[in-house]
């Protein structure tokens, strides 16, 4: 079924024209192919004529992508993106996740794509040419290496990874895990605190980002630790034993690197909220689709009262979920330093709901939903994932009362209209 997209009367014809011709590529171009689209992937399942399909069909959506001028919406338009502002970007991205994985074919690939906005805003021209330009050209690949296993990556401060300077050099010794990407990736951009007795770099103690070649002598991918039961994945262990690599190598100043990691997350959660939206968007037609053509016990599933409480129910997710994520990146693009409260609660709300509906469509679908032919599956994982990642529940709960509280120690109640 093609996702219907129509202008939204609220919006700018810009956004409405953006969002129509996403739509027509995702509708004619990647829902009717969305079986072979993936198949490169497959090493072992699919023959090699298969594969190479696969890949001649990606260039070709890929080139119509760029002609149609909706490459890259993340990047600058110096950078050979589109440009976009900030709402645009968030509306484009409900349309371009309909179809789970097409954001790949628009040139936004995770972990890259966070790592270009972050060379794009701190790098060095040279940096630029450097890591930023074949990153974008697609000849390198890149990960982003926080989390660690001894320390809780719910509470960065606690990051222990040290970077110590040594005359020309940083000397990097840390242990991460679950940087993703890390097996093809040619690059690292590394979360440490500075050592650095003589002052001339910053403060030590304080955190900053670090580019590591992943060729340097000392970075030991020690495993892609497998996730949800597959055996292993691109998510991985890294030790870092004393990794040498030049000053010049940091991203921005010493004490940057916390700001740098909250610039990745936090507008980038309105991105991901309109992402999961377009998912639970695509789950729900996937739901009433089946609802009106299987026939169970005597009736069609659209005519039994459960499965229109999953219908009403998914649709009060849906629209709660899009209006408090629309609402919250208003707040953003008008700078309301408020929009941090409502950023949190989208974090915590949105995963949810999208689990709850995809939960609903896995049921409507019986066995079907669980299996490859469809991608509920997949879209069930990623919506339980996305509970832990990124700053789970407890986290974003905690920084909402504070707020709320805040407000009311100081004498003024809250303001639900604004
Ligand atoms: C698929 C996947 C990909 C990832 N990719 C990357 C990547 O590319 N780079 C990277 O650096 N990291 C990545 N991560 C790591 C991710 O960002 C962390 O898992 C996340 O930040 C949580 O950190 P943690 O796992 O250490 O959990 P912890 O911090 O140990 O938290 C565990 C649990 O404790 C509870 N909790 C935490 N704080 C509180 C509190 N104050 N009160 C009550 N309960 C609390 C929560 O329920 C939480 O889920 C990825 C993770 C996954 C699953």
């Amino acid at each position: 079924m093609p996702m219907n997209v129509k202008p939204i009367p609220t919006l700018d014809e810009r956004i409405n024209d953006i969002r129509m011709r996403t739509a027509e590529i995702i509708n004619n171009d990647i829902l009717p192919n969305e079986d072979k689209l993936w198949r490169f992937r497959r090493n072992g399942e699919v023959s090699e004529r298969e594969r190479r399909e696969s890949h001649e069909l990606r260039e070709e959506i890929k080139a119509k992508v760029w002609k149609a001028g909706l490459w890259a919406p993340h990047l600058p338009e110096e950078y050979g993106g589109m440009g976009l502002d900030f709402l645009a970007h968030a509306y484009m991205n409900e349309v371009l996740a309909y179809a789970v994985g097409a954001a790949s074919l628009f040139g936004v690939v995770a972990p890259n794509s966070g790592n270009q906005k972050i060379l794009v805003k701190y790098g060095t021209e040279e940096q630029k040419q450097k890591w930023l330009l074949p990153l974008i050209e697609g000849k390198m690949e890149s990960g982003f290496s926080m989390t660690e296993p001894h320390n809780p990556g719910s509470d960065p401060r606690s990051l222990d990874t040290t970077a110590t300077r040594d005359g020309d050099h940083w000397v990097i010794n840390g242990h991460k895990w679950f940087t993703s990407n890390g097996i093809r990736a040619d690059f690292f951009i590394v979360m440490c605190r500075v050592v650095d007795e003589s002052g001339e770099a910053g403060r030590s103690g304080e955190m900053a980002q670090i580019i590591v070649p992943t060729s340097t002598k000392g970075v030991n991918i020690v495993r892609g630790i497998g996730i949800w039961g597959r055996p292993e994945s691109d998510h991985c262990e890294v030790i870092y034993d004393n990794v040498r690599v030049p000053l010049e190598n940091i991203l921005g100043k010493v004490g940057e690197g916390h700001q740098a990691a909250q610039d990745r997350l936090g507008a980038g959660r309105i991105y991901h909220c309109m992402n999961s939206i377009g998912q639970m968007w695509r789950a729900f037609d996937l739901m009433v689709e089946r609802a009106e053509a299987r026939q169970v016990h005597g009736g069609l599933l659209k005519d039994k009262q459960f499965v229109q409480g999953f219908i009403a129910d998914s649709y009060i997710d849906i629209q709660a979920a899009r209006l408090m994520t629309i609402h919250a990146a208003e707040k953003i693009d008008r700078n309301d330093a408020e929009a941090r409260t409502d950023i949190s609660a989208i974090k915590i709300f949105v995963p949810e709901a999208y689990h709850r509906v995809v939960d609903r469509a896995i049921q409507v679908w019986g066995a079907a939903g669980v299996s490859n032919d469809l991608p509920l599956s997949q879209m069930y994982l990623g919506a339980r994932t996305l509970r832990l990642a990124d700053g789970p529940d407890e986290v974003h709960k905690i920084l909402i009362a504070k707020n709320v509280l805040r407000r009311y120690e100081a004498g003024e109640s809250w303001d639900f209209g604004n």
